[in-house]
């Protein structure tokens, strides 16, 4: 067991509860220092996983706050440690006091993300699990919690570990006979290797697959806004985010750069990024602005055409409907019907046209049917899919290792040239896994978290 540490793992505002944890070697003896329960019984002989009433005190005996305390003993508990939580009212001086008098007893501050990180460290939690705490406790939307409560429940995990087991297996085989040539050690058999290493691989596949859908669920829709100056797209996206995030000003080009803001429209997540106006010029920043504007369309999930309907289309209102039309996913808004309407539906080449006024909010809900029906479907939300780059990123090495070393084994390689390919898509694995992850990346894994996680 590591050093006692000690957070308040519920946040520093008003409300009626807050939670201080506490987690590590001699913590109930800590806890013992500062917490008297009413019936008198020492903390140490506390049963286990009880809430029990009693007082919390600071260094000189006075009364902080009139309290619950539940002991949870290794190994049930969440960081697999001796673990104390007080359930306090959940003022800031009270948590603050509280967590003083625990250091001031022997604790010591945790460090961000730390309990869960000793929860992966004593096997409580697979990497995946760990990972998708922090999804959870950031969800924005049912589905994304839902997914997020899945894979904390090891879906994700439970899906790799066979892939990772079948490779451990394979490599300590070739180890083997590699090593030991004289030993009578079964020979490797290599059709049921390959099959092995063909149905894993399909599952990866399968798996590597469902990024797209997994990564708009946890981190929303990308949706580029794009169009000519002074056609509205810095309007519609303060009217999607309901307040004034961007500069609306009369003059073509104030947006120079990309913004970005998170916003529901209909039950859909999207992170709309606002461009400069996709526009050939001669002007530096600008230039830079629209460079910018043609990534933002190339990285979208979602473009949003944006045209001033009041006035005839122009050859850079072309230029800027080129750039998009072909996109899987295109909206193209007729935008200012207020003032009298020139553009047609019939004038623009896209699926999905809708009549806007970003002045009034008028076709706004249209906007939000359209969205929903584009994105809002039958995405798995019980943690089975890949949502994280991080992931992807090893999955996809370990299922390109595995192709190589079918490759290998189709052109009767020997087995060491096969070898390395296995072991890389084995090490790729156990990153994502948790089994062979550095140090240094789980670090910065866990820095993600708040203190008190
Ligand atoms: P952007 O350059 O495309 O981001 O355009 P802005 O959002 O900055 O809008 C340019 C000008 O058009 C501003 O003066 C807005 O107030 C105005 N505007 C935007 N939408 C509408 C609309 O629906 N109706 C009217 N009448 N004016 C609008």
């Amino acid at each position: 067991m590591s050093h006692a540490i000690a957070a308040v793992s519920t946040g520093m505002s008003v409300s009626a509860i807050g939670i201080i944890r506490l987690s590590g070697e001699g913590c109930i003896e800590i806890a013992g220092k500062v917490f008297t329960l009413y019936n008198n019984i020492p903390l140490s002989q506390a049963p286990d996983r009880k809430l029990m009433l009693g007082t919390l005190q600071d260094k000189q005996g006075r009364t902080i706050d009139q309290c619950m305390a539940v002991c949870s003993r290794a190994p049930h508990s969440y960081t697999g440690e001796d673990t104390v939580e007080f359930h306090c009212h959940g003022s800031p001086a009270v948590l603050a006091a509280g967590l003083e008098a625990l250091y001031a007893a022997g604790a010591q501050p945790a460090k961000r993300g730390e309990f869960t990180k000793r929860a992966f460290l004593n096997g409580k939690l697979g990497l995946t699990q760990a990972e998708a705490v922090i999804d959870l406790i950031e969800a924005e939307t049912a589905d994304a919690a839902a997914n997020a409560a899945g894979q904390v429940g090891g879906m994700l995990q439970k899906k790799l570990m066979p892939v990772y087991n079948d490779l451990v297996d394979l490599c300590s085989h070739f180890h083997a006979v590699l090593d030991y040539p004289d030993e009578d050690i079964e020979d490797f058999g290599l059709a049921s290797y390959e099959s092995a290493l063909k149905q894993d691989a399909k599952a990866l596949y399968a798996l590597l697959s469902t990024y797209g859908q997994g990564r708009i669920l946890r981190s929303g829709v990308a949706a580029a806004i794009v169009g000519k100056p002074n056609v509205g797209k810095s309007s519609l996206l303060n009217a999607l985010a309901g307040y004034e995030r961007v500069i609306v000003t009369e003059v073509a080009g104030t947006t120079r750069d990309t913004v970005e803001e998170t916003v529901m429209v209909g039950t859909t997540k999207l992170r709309l990024i606002d461009t400069a106006g996709i526009r050939e010029t001669e002007d530096r920043i600008e230039a830079m602005g629209v460079v910018r504007s043609k990534q933002a369309v190339e990285n979208a999930d979602l473009v949003i055409f944006v045209c001033d309907g009041s006035q005839p289309l122009t050859a850079e209102d072309q230029a800027i409907i080129e750039l998009c039309a072909d996109h899987e996913n295109a909206v193209a808004l007729i935008n200012k019907t207020d003032l009298g309407q020139v553009v047609l539906p019939s004038d623009l080449p896209f699926m999905n046209i809708i009549e806007i006024c970003t002045a009034t909010g008028e076709g706004l809900d249209m906007l939000a049917g359209v969205v929903d029906n584009l994105f809002a479907g039958e995405m798995p939300c019980d943690g089975s899919i890949l949502t994280n780059a991080r992931q992807f990123d090893a999955v996809r090495r370990a299922y390109e290792a595995m192709l190589s070393a079918l490759q290998g084994l189709k052109l009767g390689l020997t087995p060491d040239a096969v070898l390395t390919d296995v072991e890389a898509a084995m090490s790729a694995m156990g990153e994502v896994t948790g089994a062979t992850v550095r140090e240094d990346i789980t670090a910065r894994i866990f820095e993600r978290f708040c203190v008190g996680k």
